[in-house]
């Protein structure tokens, strides 16, 4: 395995670039839009420097990394000599099931097809495949360069082999793979998801206000950010559609995702990236501000 293609350069896509070009296999990274190519060559730039900054790599090793990266816009180019492609581009049912008709009419027969998807299920888009033993999840945590976890998620024909791979693929990353089953949420947003409703249910309920609820999961659990400000940094209305895919595929009433958060969607307030959601986002710094609804 040494030619990698990554789809999507986003977020995601930049990180998962980065890795495997700072581990030395060789990447193609696509996307449809060249703005977010020339983006995500400059945040892996920025990423680089500051582990120079802390020593952790060489100006040599910055430069060997992304002269393994090639940029294109069209997945017939990044695809055709691929071992494994990770598809990480926006996560839209439909757009996945395009892109991986698309790379499996052009990928050679032995490349793996593994998506960095959050939710939507890799058998379901296996199906669009002619190869559904070779498809496979890869879900990465932002931000990529630093998080340790790949949760490796079996689709139900991926088979044995392509499992082994894909985790010791991700090992020379230098990360820790987790192999789970393909069901809803897999195991992360399964767990993370529902937490982050219950949080925010206590307080359309009025248990406690938002500054509250994260102090006592901070203090009292010792995880490092609580759940309401964990929301705002994931995007309010993906955690929404996390709780719809909870919701529709266990039909459960226990993953109705709470009103309020379905209402703040609706509103426009998502988060960091719209300048309020739980917390007012708009001042620019890191201080943590209640949002003026909440006080
Ligand atoms: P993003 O919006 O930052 O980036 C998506 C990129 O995909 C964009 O640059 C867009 O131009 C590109 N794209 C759209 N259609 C394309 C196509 N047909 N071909 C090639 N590129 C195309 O999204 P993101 O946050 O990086 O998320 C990407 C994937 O990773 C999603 O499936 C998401 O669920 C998953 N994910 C995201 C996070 C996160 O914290 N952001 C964490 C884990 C997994």
């Amino acid at each position: 395995m040494q030619n990698i293609t990554v789809i999507g350069a986003g977020t995601m896509g930049n990180g998962i670039a980065h890795v495997f070009a700072q581990t030395g296999f060789n990447v193609h990274l696509v996307d449809v839009s060249e703005n977010a190519l020339e983006h995500a060559l400059i945040t892996i730039g920025k990423n680089l420097d500051r582990m120079i900054k802390k020593e952790k790599i060489t100006e040599a090793d910055k430069s060997d990394t992304l002269a393994r990266i090639k940029t294109v816009t069209k997945i017939s180019d990044g695809a055709k000599n691929a071992d494994l492609i990770v598809e990480a581009a926006t996560e839209n049912v439909d757009l996945k099931k395009k892109i991986f008709h698309d790379m499996d009419a052009v990928a050679p027969e032995h490349c793996i097809l593994a998506t960095n998807t959050s939710s939507i299920s890799i058998t379901q888009i296996a199906a669009h495949t002619k190869r559904p033993d070779k498809v496979i999840g890869m879900h990465f945590m932002n931000p990529v360069p630093v998080m340790k976890l790949v949760e490796v998620i079996r689709g139900y024909a991926t088979s044995d082999e392509v499992t082994n791979k894909v985790m010791e693929t991700s090992k020379k990353l230098g990360k820790v793979p987790v192999e789970v089953n393909d069901y809803p949420g897999f195991v992360a947003n399964r767990i993370l998801m529902p937490m982050i409703n219950e949080a925010i249910i206590s307080l359309h309920e009025g248990v406690a206000g938002v500054e509250e609820i994260d102090t006592v999961m901070k203090l009292g659990m010792a995880h490092p950010m609580g759940p309401l400000q964990l929301a705002d940094f994931i995007g309010l209305d993906v955690c929404l559609s996390i709780m719809h895919v909870l919701y529709e595929g266990f039909g459960n009433p226990k993953y109705a995702p709470c009103p309020l958060l379905v209402n703040m969607v609706t509103a426009g307030n998502l988060g960091v990236k719209s300048g309020e959601g739980f917390y007012d986002w708009s001042h620019g710094t890191k201080e943590l501000v209640v949002a003026p609804k909440f006080k």
